[in-house]
């Protein structure tokens, strides 16, 4: 079952949320997961991460096929997060450049900025965007189209 990570938490860097809310026979993001924080007690159960155990590097993003996976990091800027989201299209956006960001529903709910592409050979790659604190939460997706 999904949480959202205290504020305590969120407080103190980068940390993974999961999004994976199906009963499905799934687990290579707890297989990723250098320091073991994420959880799939039965093969069909959704991944629980231990959130004071994550340490936000990701590795799990880039190995979950459901691109499931988000991380966010609170502590960027004054007023500014980053959301961290899989990516699988190309091409892959330019660093800099700003960006229509969706929510789960796929509405634009504002302007992102890329300030990072991170290739993943023959994994996921992740696309880490700055956006304003109160989208890091809603922010779970792009679309590039205007604004290249
Ligand atoms: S972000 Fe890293 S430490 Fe956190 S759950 Fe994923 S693989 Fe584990
Ligand atoms: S790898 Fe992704 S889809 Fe599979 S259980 Fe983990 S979060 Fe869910």
């Amino acid at each position: 079952m999904q949480t959202i990570p205290s504020v305590e938490r969120l407080q103190k860097g980068p940390v993974a949320i999961c999004e994976c809310l199906q009963s499905i026979p799934c687990n290579p993001c707890a297989d990723a997961c250098p320091r073991r924080a994420i959880t799939v007690r039965e093969i069909n159960d959704c991944p629980v991460i231990d959130e004071d155990n994550c340490n936000g590097c990701g590795l799990c993003m880039t190995h979950c096929p459901g691109l499931a996976i988000f991380v966010v990091d609170y502590t960027y800027s004054q007023d500014q997060s980053i959301v961290r989201i899989p990516y699988e299209f190309f091409p892959l956006p330019q660093v800099g450049v700003s960006i229509s960001a969706l929510n789960r529903r796929g509405e634009c709910v504002g302007m992102a900025q890329v300030i990072r592409v991170q290739k993943s050979p023959n994994k996921t790659n992740v696309l880490w965007l700055a956006v304003p604190d109160e989208l890091v939460m809603e922010v779970r997706a792009i679309r590039l189209q205007e604004e290249q």
